[in-house]
């Protein structure tokens, strides 16, 4: 047996420690398909557990409310330079504790409580903090929505600039969690100056493409950039909001002192090596590799039938309507679950069904490019997606055990980053 990885976690707490072994396991054997994870490097993790941890620095670096911020303000600052200079772009702030208090800022920065904002609807592919009703953005603010077409399951872009020229939101987001498509930020950018907004590209999913050079960057044309950094850019868990210079100031206070306390150091230090890995050669192959798998993938699932809503994609993700399939979205990913693939079950645009039992499930190829899979097992993919969808239907329950086998055996030859290796 192999030492184990956290030898103080176990002496103190076997029982968690046990947790975080399992969890080590599950994804190293299972086919994680949510679009929205990853796998972060060995690197990355380490300097997210590390005495960073123990350091309050409510501030920015250079001016703090705190002393003893001699290697701190150097972490924060050399993450700060990274983001700019990975993106292009005049300021950044790391700080924020993940995407949602990362938007949350924006709206303190730009907005009144009451103020009209505009945003993707979320059953069409938006994000809760665009102004969705449940969310706080909704019920403090008036959110207003866009969606996609009917025909074609891509953004009306005519259609938004009415809307936005009826409404003039003070903010406009662009950007989603279910959008399959290339994000047209110049047509964001003419409508949101028309209307007299602010826009906001939240390109919480797609960073690291657009890092890469994978996916158009919204830098030269939104005011604001939210981003998470744990999705396609593959660093530790939460935000960064990136704009031009004249919106700075707003921006840093409305993150602190208007919404945070201080900032979580440990995770600091892991955006800023993720940006570093970021800003590498191969981290440009990687974005490269995941919109190819993703359209790989998205033909192989055609070609066995499945409808892809907008049918098929630009990016690292595919939204399945299942409908023609018979089988809801939840039992199919709970089969596919049984069957060793992780997804989520999710609405698609016009969704005629409940959002916590929908039609469809979305799936991405992030996590599995992470593992160096490549084009040439998209097929096998596509085809354990298919069997375990009429294995559901039939509740041919033996036929998910033998996936599962499959996936594992296929997986054991690539080793995910940041996890032991059997
Ligand atoms: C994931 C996501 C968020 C929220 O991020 P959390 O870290 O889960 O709070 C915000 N916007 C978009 C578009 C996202 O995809």
């Amino acid at each position: 047996m192999t030492a184990h990885r956290q030898p103080a976690l176990l002496a103190t707490d076997p029982d968690l420690a046990a947790l975080v072994s399992a969890e080590e396991t599950l994804q190293a054997e299972t086919l994680r398909l949510i679009p929205s994870e990853n796998y972060v490097s060995a690197a990355v993790l380490e300097a997210s557990g590390t005495v960073l941890q123990n350091k309050y620095s409510e501030g920015y670096p250079g001016r703090r409310y705190y002393e003893g911020q001699q290697n701190i303000d150097r972490v924060e600052a050399l993450a700060v330079e990274r983001a700019k200079g990975l993106f292009g772009v005049e300021h950044a702030n790391v700080q924020p504790y993940s995407g949602s208090p990362a938007n949350l800022a924006v709206y303190l920065a730009f907005a009144k409580p009451g103020d009209t904002v505009m945003g993707m609807a979320l059953p069409m592919g938006g994000h809760l903090t665009h102004g969705w009703g449940v969310s706080a953005t909704g019920s403090w603010f008036r959110g207003v929505q866009y969606g996609v077409r009917a025909e074609d399951g891509l953004i009306d872009y005519d259609a938004v600039r009415d809307l936005a020229l009826a409404e003039r939101p003070k903010i406009l987001f662009c950007g989603g969690t279910a959008l399959p498509r290339t994000i047209d930020f110049e047509a964001f950018a003419s409508i949101a100056e028309e209307a007299g907004s602010v826009l906001v590209a939240d390109v919480a999913h797609i960073a690291g493409l657009i890092a890469g050079g994978a996916h158009p960057s919204p830098v030269p044309y939104a005011d604001v950039v939210s981003t998470t950094t744990h999705k396609t850019l593959r660093g530790p868990r939460g935000a960064m909001l990136m704009c031009k210079e004249e919106h700075a100031k707003a921006i840093d206070k409305a993150v602190f002192p208007g919404l945070q306390g201080g900032p979580h150091n440990q995770t600091t230090a892991g955006i800023a090596v993720a940006l570093h890995e970021a800003a590498q050669p191969a981290f440009t192959a990687y974005a490269h590799a995941v919109v190819a798998n993703a359209k790989a993938l998205a033909a192989a699932l055609l070609e066995r039938g499945f409808d892809l809503v907008s049918g098929g994609t630009d990016n690292h993700l595919i939204l399945m309507d299942l409908t023609s399939r018979g089988v809801p979205g939840k039992v199919a990913a709970k089969a596919l679950d049984r069957a060793g693939i992780v997804v989520n079950y999710n609405t698609v645009p016009f969704d005629p069904r409940k959002p916590f039992d929908p039609s469809g499930i979305r799936i991405g190829t992030p996590s599995l490019t992470s593992r160096g899979l490549s084009a040439e097992h998209m097929p096998v993919v596509a085809d354990w997606i298919s069997r375990a969808v009429d294995a559901a239907a039939k509740g041919d329950e033996p036929a998910l055990a033998v996936i599962r086998a499959e996936v594992s055996d296929l997986l054991s030859a690539y080793p995910a980053p940041g996890l032991p290796v059997a």
